[in-house]
């Protein structure tokens, strides 16, 4: 019966390496994925710091033909000033005039924030190609890492696959089809050691009799509590 056991236990291991290379295999594409969303989410933030500052300029450009439309007006008035005799309309034209020079004063000090904050956007947006582009070269160098890493888990998992199959041949076919049952009922492990009288695979406490049974190694022990096989472990 020990050989039984021996003979499930290296089965048992083999499946776990089966289990652990493909879903490390099935993380692969979860990791490319996340680096494609964080390489898009970088993207679309330098694309807004973009925008911005061309928003910031497209707002100055606005306010320079502002200006420029009020001393047009400015050259008008001081045309229709030197046309006219009245003195009313001459002061009007000179209250016009003044209004229009403080607006402009008041605009071109705009504009200078505009051109100051355009300045910092423009130099934002410098920072973050720059961070882009590093970040590019990470993910490059990542993506690379993933493809090496997926090739060669690829090889270990058909030899782990071939030695599964060869500690399969190991066991007879009733013990096989008990052991692929229990195993797909826990996902876990279907053979585990019995440590001071407890299955190690639901800690509950055997019987006495499972114990006794499971000493003498004269058949395979269930445990009375989850139906894993338990074994003796001798020391
Ligand atoms: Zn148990």
């Amino acid at each position: 019966m020990s050989e039984v056991i021996e003979s499930l236990l290296i089965l048992q291991d083999r499946d776990q390496r089966v289990t652990r290379l493909t879903s490390e295999l099935q993380h692969i594409p979860i990791e490319e994925a996340s680096l494609a969303k964080k390489l898009a989410a970088q993207s679309v933030r330098l694309e807004q710091l973009k925008t911005d500052a061309r928003k910031v300029e497209t707002d100055r450009k606005k306010l320079e033909l502002d200006v420029k439309t009020k001393q047009d007006l400015i050259a008008k008035y001081k045309t229709q000033q030197q046309q006219t005799r009245k003195n009313d309309e001459f002061a009007a034209l000179n209250h016009e005039i003044e209004r229009a020079e403080k607006e402009i004063n008041d605009t071109e000090d705009i504009e200078l924030d505009l051109m100051a904050k355009y300045e910092q956007a423009t130099k934002a947006v410098a920072v973050e190609e720059a961070a882009l582009k590093t970040f590019q070269d990470k993910v490059a160098l990542s993506r690379a890492e993933l493809s090496k890493k997926k090739a060669l888990l690829e090889t270990e998992l058909t030899k782990a696959k071939e030695l599964l199959v060869q500690a399969e041949g190991k066991v007879d076919e009733a013990t096989l089809r008990r052991y692929r049952r229990i195993l797909v009922s826990k996902k876990d492990v279907a053979i585990v050691p019995i440590v001071h009288g407890v299955c190690t695979g639901c800690h509950y406490k055997l019987t006495a009799t499972s114990v006794s049974h499971a000493k003498a190694m004269q058949e395979l022990v269930a445990c009375d509590n989850c139906g894993r096989i338990v074994y003796w472990q001798t020391e």
